[in-house]
């Protein structure tokens, strides 16, 4: 059984079911909407749900399961990424299309929420096999408008990552060849085919922006018993994947103590600290991070979950914090890195332990806010860097020179060269998330705190809802 069959099933949970319920507590407090409007903002769109055939590696063929979910056509395009496991299920994808949706209203970007989903386990298929598959889904959304840069553009999610997306742009390209802007049908593309610097990080990155600034709120740590900042929080850290793995080593470089991680084949603890480097190249040596040093095992990865800690940080996949374990829960703070790695119900039991939630739907904004500067770039067809640039250094240079003339001293060398260097794109990419994370956080917080809202999940959830509501009543875009 892989790791990852273990979450939905395991603990009887409908993950759709699980965000309505969500939206239902938030709706409650929205402000006054016509009636039927926020049944709307609540709806999946549009699914398409799709059967078809590929050539295996011995010939056969094998029949592949897929969805493309777009919960909300409130703005165009849609966005949201593709994912390959064989826990896709319609109604996992349609939640997390709904997911995208309210993400992207909580750090303002102006999408609809979408989802992608590929019913195989992608560890178990030929690198020709994925390919194959990747293209025809691709063809098979183009067929159906379900892709295009006006449309709805996809991006890497769990199982999926920059090679997928690039089969993914060339088959668009090959079947639309006269579109100018066919590059920005899919973000999460490599440097090297119009990628973005900085997006392979975005959501861990992002993840670090959003439990800094939650961390630097004096009444919310003293509420917790806890001292703000991050230097010196005991961490857990559940997946080192894309998300966890980045999430984790932002943490650690800022101070945190990372006293607990778990993956697949199960999770170490040690209370004095665990070097991430240290794990990840001993994981690569032996297969497992299991037998890291003094570390202590656990077989069983979701035993990480439980460990006495300060922040815990899930960052593989939904319904990893149910019922069954959320009494046990340690943490005070608890990150949702992942989506929906927190039950609604295990949210609400977290919530009386007095245990602060960092809600997925603005947590884990920052992949797709740099999958935002990626498409804007695209669209651009020019990078963020190329009209600034040299600019930017004449300005500095001659303000360096403006200082030196008025206190008659100079700088060395390299400050001068340090202080006149104008910024690459990583530099604006990095501010840029760092401004929306920081800010969506300030927003959302403030509701909290202003409508006397009972979480702050609540809060982003109906900053989200009464923004997509306004974007639909402002549009007037129901006849
Ligand atoms: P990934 O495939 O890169 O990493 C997931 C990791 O979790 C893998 O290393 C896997 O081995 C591990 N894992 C699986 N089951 C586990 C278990 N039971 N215990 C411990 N580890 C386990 O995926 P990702 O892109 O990092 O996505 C992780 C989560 O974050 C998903 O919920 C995804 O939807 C969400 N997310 C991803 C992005 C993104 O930009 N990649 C953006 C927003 C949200």
């Amino acid at each position: 059984m892989s790791a990852d069959d273990g979450n939905a099933k395991a603990s009887g949970v409908h993950f759709f079911d699980d965000v309505s319920r969500q939206f239902d507590k938030a709706a409650a407090a929205a402000r006054t909407y016509p009636p039927g409007l926020l049944e709307q903002v609540k709806a999946c769109n549009a699914v398409y749900r799709i059967r078809f055939p590929v050539r295996r590696d011995d010939g056969g063929v094998q029949t592949i399961e897929a969805y493309r979910a777009e919960h909300s056509h409130h703005r165009s395009p849609t966005k949201g990424g593709i994912r390959y496991s064989l826990d896709v299920t319609q109604e996992e994808v349609m939640a997390l299309a709904a997911l995208m949706t309210y993400k992207c209203a909580v750090v303002d970007l102006p999408f609809g929420g979408a989802k992608g989903g590929i019913k195989i386990d992608p560890r178990a298929c030929s690198v020709g096999m994925l390919e194959r598959i990747t293209r025809r889904y691709t063809a098979e959304l183009i067929k159906k408008n379900f892709i295009g840069p006006s449309v709805d553009v996809p991006a890497p999610d769990y199982g999926s990552g920059e090679r997928e997306m690039v089969w993914i742009t060339d088959t668009y390209r090959e079947l639309n060849p006269s579109q100018l802007d066919a590059l920005a049908c899919v973000t999460g593309k490599p440097l090297s085919l119009h990628g973005i610097p900085g997006r392979r990080e975005a959501t861990g990155l992002g993840v670090f922006f959003g439990i800094k600034e939650a961390l630097d709120h004096t009444d919310d740590m003293k509420a917790l018993g806890l001292t703000t900042g991050v230097a010196g929080k005991r961490v857990v850290v559940q997946g080192l994947g894309n998300v966890g793995y980045h999430a984790a080593r932002f943490l650690q470089e800022a101070g945190a103590v990372i006293v607990g991680l778990a993956e697949r084949e199960g999770a170490i603890h040690d209370p004095n600290g665990l070097d991430l480097e240290s794990v990840m190249a001993h994981r690569r040596e032996s297969g497992s991070i299991l037998r890291f040093k003094d570390a202590h095992n656990m077989t069983e990865p979701a035993q990480a979950l439980e460990l006495p800690c300060d922040v815990l940080v899930p960052s593989a996949l939904e319904n990893q914090v149910h019922e069954g374990n959320a009494e046990r829960i340690k943490a005070k703070v608890v990150a949702e890195a992942a989506n929906g790695p927190v039950t609604f119900d295990a949210a609400e039991t977290l919530a009386r332990k007095g245990v602060l939630i960092l809600p997925d739907i603005y947590l884990n904004a920052g992949g797709v806010t740099v999958s935002y500067f990626e498409w804007l770039k695209n669209l651009n067809h020019v990078s963020f860097e190329r009209m600034t640039k040299r600019q930017h250094e004449a300005t500095s240079r001659r303000l360096i020179g403006a200082v030196e003339a008025l206190t008659g001293k100079s700088i060395g060398d390299a400050e001068r060269r340090l202080l006149s260097q104008g910024p690459d794109e990583i530099d604006f990419v990095r501010s840029a998330l760092e401004e929306t994370m920081t800010r969506a956080y300030q927003v959302v917080h403030r509701l909290w705190k202003v409508r006397e809202l009972p979480d702050l999940k609540t809060a982003a959830f109906l900053h989200a809802i009464e923004r997509v509501a306004d974007a639909y009543e402002s549009q007037g875009i129901f006849p």
